[in-house]
C-alpha cells in the first residue's frame, strides 16, 4: 500500500514508518518538524535501507495537503500529527484545539476530495478520563478529560464517528494508545524531547545519562500496591506493529473500530524505576514529590478486542523497554 504518515518524524510515527517499510508499503510522510527532526529521515533509512518522500507542510494546510495527493495516489492515510504535551495544553488551549482538531479536518476534508478513504487515527487512553472500572475495553465510557489535549483526542473521535455514519465508505480505526516508551533495537531512533521531559521514562533516561540529577515521583499515597501511580507501558515497536495490523484488515471493518493497545499489565512508578536500574545496572535517585494535578491511580488496558480482531499482541517485555530507552539515550544524549 502507499501510505501517507502525517507526523511521521515523530516519535511513534518514525517507528511505524519503520514497521510500514519492513512490511513492503510504500511511505510517505508530512510533518512540518515542529516536534521532530529531519534527520530521523537518515536514520529510517539506516534501519530499513529504503527511501520515504518527504514533504514539510502543515498538515492543516488544504493546499498542501491536495499538493501531496496530487502528486501520488494515496491509499491510506495514519495520521499522527499533532501536539501532544498534557501540561503545555493546559497553558495553550487553543493552540491544542486548533492545531489537533484543525489538521484533521483539513486531512479528512482532502481525503474526501480525492476519494482515499482509509483513515488510522491515533488516539489515547486519556479520552477514557477517571477510569471507573478496571482494564479498561474500548466499549466503556469516554468523556471526562481532565485537560484540553485529551478533550482534543476525544472531540477528534467525535469527529471521525460522525463521519463515519455520514457515509460509510470511510475505514476509519480509532487506535487508543495506554503509555509508550521504547526505542527502536538500533538506538538511531527514540524519543529525546527538548527541556524537562513531562514523562516519566524521558525523564528517567535524563537522570541516568546525569542531565537531571534526580526523578520527582509524583505521590505515593495513592491507593495502589505502593502507594505510586499504575499505568500500563508498552513498547513504541509493539505499539507500531498495532498499526501494521490495523492496516492489513482494514479492508474487512464493516463499521468505524476501536482498539486500545497496551499490554494489559500495570506497572507502578517504583515497578519502573525499579526495572530500569536493575536491567541497566545504573542508580536512579528519586524523591517523592507532592501528587500531579489531573493523574489518575491507575490505568491499563484489556487489549483482548485487538488480538481477536487483529491477531496483534505486545511482545516485547519490560526488559526491552528499559535496555532500548537506556541504548537510545546513550547514543543521543545532546
Ligand atoms: P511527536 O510529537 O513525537 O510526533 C508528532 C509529530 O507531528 C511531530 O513530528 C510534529 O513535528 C508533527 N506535527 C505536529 N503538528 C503538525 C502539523 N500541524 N503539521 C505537520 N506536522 C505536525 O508525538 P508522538 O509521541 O509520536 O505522538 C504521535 C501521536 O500519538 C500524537 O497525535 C499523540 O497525541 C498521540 N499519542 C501519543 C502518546 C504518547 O505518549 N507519545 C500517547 C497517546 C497518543
Ligand atoms: N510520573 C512521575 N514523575 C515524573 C513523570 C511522571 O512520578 O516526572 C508518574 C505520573 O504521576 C504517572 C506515571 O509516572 O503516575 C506516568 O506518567 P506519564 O506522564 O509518563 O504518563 P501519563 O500520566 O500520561 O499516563
Amino acid at each position: 500500500m502507499k501510505v501517507l504518515v502525517t507526523g511521521g518524524t515523530g516519535y511513534i510515527g518514525s517507528h511505524t514508518c519503520v514497521e510500514l517499510l519492513s512490511n513492503g508499503d510504500e511511505v510517505i510522510i508530512v510533518d512540518n518538524l515542529s516536534n521532530s527532526k529531519i534527520e530521523v529521515l537518515d536514520e529510517i533509512k539506516k534501519i530499513t535501507g529504503k527511501d520515504v518522500k518527504f514533504y514539510e507542510y502543515d498538515v492543516c494546510d488544504k493546499d498542501c495537503l491536495r499538493k501531496i495527493f496530487k502528486e501520488n495516489e494515496i491509499d491510506a492515510v495514519i495520521h499522527f500529527a499533532g501536539f501532544k504535551s498534557v501540561s503545555e495544553s493546559v497553558k495553550k488551549p487553543l493552540m491544542y484545539y486548533r492545531n489537533n482538531i484543525d489538521s484533521t479536518l483539513s486531512l479528512c476534508e482532502t481525503m474526501e476530495e480525492f476519494n482515499c478513504k482509509k483513515l488510522i487515527f491515533s488516539s489515547s487512553a486519556t479520552v477514557y478520563g477517571t477510569p471507573k472500572k478496571l482494564p479498561l475495553t474500548e466499549d466503556m465510557e469516554v468523556g471526562g478529560t481532565t485537560n484540553p489535549y485529551g478533550s482534543t483526542k476525544l472531540y477528534i473521535e467525535g469527529i471521525l464517528k460522525d463521519l463515519y455514519k455520514s457515509d460509510n465508505e470511510w475505514k476509519i480505526v480509532l487506535l487508543r494508545y495506554f503509555n509508550p516508551v521504547g526505542a527502536h533495537s538500533s538506538g538511531l531512533i527514540g524519543e529525546n524531547p527538548n527541556g524537562i521531559p513531562n514523562n516519566l521514562m524521558p525523564y528517567i533516561m535524563k537522570v541516568a545519562v546525569g542531565e537531571l540529577d534526580h526523578l520527582n515521583i509524583f505521590g505515593n499515597d495513592y491507593n495502589t500496591k505502593d502507594g505510586t501511580g499504575i499505568r500500563d507501558y508498552i513498547h513504541v515497536v509493539d505499539l507500531a506493529k498495532g498499526h501494521i495490523r490495523a492496516l492489513e484488515n482494514i479492508d474487512n471493518n464493516k463499521d468505524i473500530k476501536i482498539y486500545n493497545l497496551g499490554t494489559g499489565t500495570g506497572y507502578s512508578v517504583l515497578d519502573m524505576v525499579k526495572a530500569f536500574e536493575k536491567t541497566n545496572s545504573i542508580k536512579i535517585p528519586y524523591v517523592i514529590a507532592p501528587r500531579r494535578d489531573g493523574d489518575v491511580a491507575e490505568c491499563y488496558a484489556d487489549s483482548s478486542k485487538a488480538l481477536k480482531e487483529l491477531n496483534w499482541k505486545a511482545e516485547l517485555s519490560l526488559d526491552d523497554m528499559m535496555s532500548s530507552s537506556y541504548n537510545y539515550i546513550k547514543k543521543n544524549n545532546r
